[in-house]
């Protein structure tokens, strides 16, 4: 039988394959992206900016963004209404006097509600002292100046006490944190018209066959478009990282050589194409001439089995780092987000987390072989409460035209055959953040 033992070096916890029946034995996904997890959650960005808040989404904090004042600044009326004393609504008889308006942006300074009064309140105005509630407009009739109440009032009601989002100084957002539209509105709130933001990770994109031409040349009967290195570029972006298309690579030692010794110079390079056990794939044996020492060479999932991780001490001292990534293109796409993500992440500055999936009702009976993780391209249906997942009909991983109508990937552990419809299933939803 074979076998395989795990050898530490240092974060380096490295697979070793021993086989004896020529099968090298592979490790299961969830130790390759245990390790890939370990490795990644060792990275830190090494350089950071300053950006205009407009220029702000989707990059990740570098310096945490605090209150410069209480938030409320004032105790702030949640509702059009009226501000009172909820001891004068004990009685929802009697009338109170109204003393007059705020709206938003009012001098609350000019009223003191005093017994028997109430001042007529706009939401997002400062209720003026005295007053302790808010009662909705909705509740109040209001007849010359006098305002007559359908119910009492509960202290505090409807009033965001000064201070209760946050006090003055407090971090409201952590650095690390990606830069969403709700982390732009923080900012604004508290004045930063710029951010201190990690520079995007440098990612080299390398794609390798001999059949791929460039997009916008005319293939010839048997040659196909280099697809890859668009997707991979969308992916890079999506998770933070600064994507460079080098030219494509043919399935030659010496040309192979000359560009992934220039990829190698990014934070981090990205091949797609020439990892699996054909005569001509020979990434691998070229990475290794530069030095490059695997994390993993290969992994029990499907698609993206030839998947391998590696790094590589270059002279000056840069940690080159590389994914070799199976050339089909649905196998490059999964890949990249089991095992590129983190580490992209990590480099962009984003704390290391643990990948989560999310579950779904399974919509058919699902059979596969054991022995791999799978994930299918799947789609989500139905209304919220009632979702259900569907495994759409593929052609295999080369199979982008089924790919576009996927929404997620069903994950099928190594130890199931069957999956009955109706049976909650672990889904992946690329870019996710669960
Ligand atoms: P490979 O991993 O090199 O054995 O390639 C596996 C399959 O993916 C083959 O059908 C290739 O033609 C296809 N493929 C490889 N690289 C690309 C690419 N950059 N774009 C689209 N398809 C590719
Ligand atoms: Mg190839």
């Amino acid at each position: 039988m074979a076998g395989s033992k795990m050898v530490m070096e240092g974060t380096f916890a490295r697979i070793v394959s021993m086989p004896v029946t020529g099968q090298p034995e592979l490790p299961t996904f969830a130790t390759v992206r245990a390790m890939i997890e370990k490795y990644a959650s060792t990275l830190r960005p090494t350089r950071a900016e300053r950006v205009s808040l407009e220029d702000a989404l989707g990059r990740v904090l570098a310096k945490s963004i605090a209150a410069d004042r209480d938030l409320p600044p004032f105790p702030r009326s949640a509702r059009d209404g009226f501000a009172v004393r909820v001891g004068d609504l004990r009685d929802t008889s009697i009338s109170l006097k109204v003393i007059g308006e705020l709206k938003a942006g009012d001098d609350a300074g000019r009223f003191f509600v005093g017994e028997g009064e109430c001042v007529s309140i706009m939401t997002g105005a400062a209720v003026p002292e005295g007053a302790n509630a808010v009662v909705m407009v909705e509740y109040a009739t209001q007849a010359g100046g006098f305002v007559s109440f359908q119910r009492g009032a509960e202290a505090g009601e409807n009033i965001v006490p000064r201070g209760s989002e946050a006090r003055a100084g407090q971090e409201l957002v952590a650095k690390g944190m990606r830069i969403g539209h709700a982390v732009i509105a923080a900012a604004a709130t508290v004045g930063q018209t710029e951010l201190t933001v990690y520079c995007r990770p440098t990612v080299a994109i390398l794609a390798t066959g001999d059949e791929l031409v460039p997009i916008d040349a005319a293939p010839g009967p048997y040659q196909i478009r280099n697809s890859n290195s668009f997707s991979l570029a969308a992916q890079v972006r999506a998770a933070g990282g600064s994507p460079s298309i080098l030219p494509t690579a043919p399935d030659d030692p010496v040309r192979l050589r000359e560009l992934i010794a220039e990829g190698l110079q990014s934070d981090l390079l990205l091949l797609s194409g020439g990892v699996s056990m054909g005569k001509y794939d020979i990434v691998e044996n070229v990475l290794e001439e530069f030095g490059v020492r695997f994390l993993f060479t290969g992994a029990l999932i499907q698609p993206g089995k030839p998947v391998v991780f590696g790094e590589s001490e270059m002279d000056g001292g840069h940690r080159a780092r590389v994914f070799g990534l199976p050339g089909n293109p649905v196998s490059t796409m999964v890949t990249f987000e089991l095992f590129v993500r983190p580490v992209l992440e990590s480099l962009a500055g984003r704390p290391m987390r643990t990948l989560r999936f999310t579950q779904a009702k399974l919509a058919e009976d699902l059979r596969t072989k054991p022995g791999l993780t799978r994930f299918l391209p799947a789609r989500l249906n139905g209304e919220a409460g009632t979702v259900q997942v569907e495994r759409l009909n593929w052609q295999g991983s080369g199979d982008i035209v089924t790919v576009v109508q996927a929404s997620c990937y069903i994950v099928v552990p190594p130890d199931r055959e069957l999956i009955a419809a109706g049976e909650m299933v672990s889904i992946l939803i690329p870019g996710a953040d669960l």
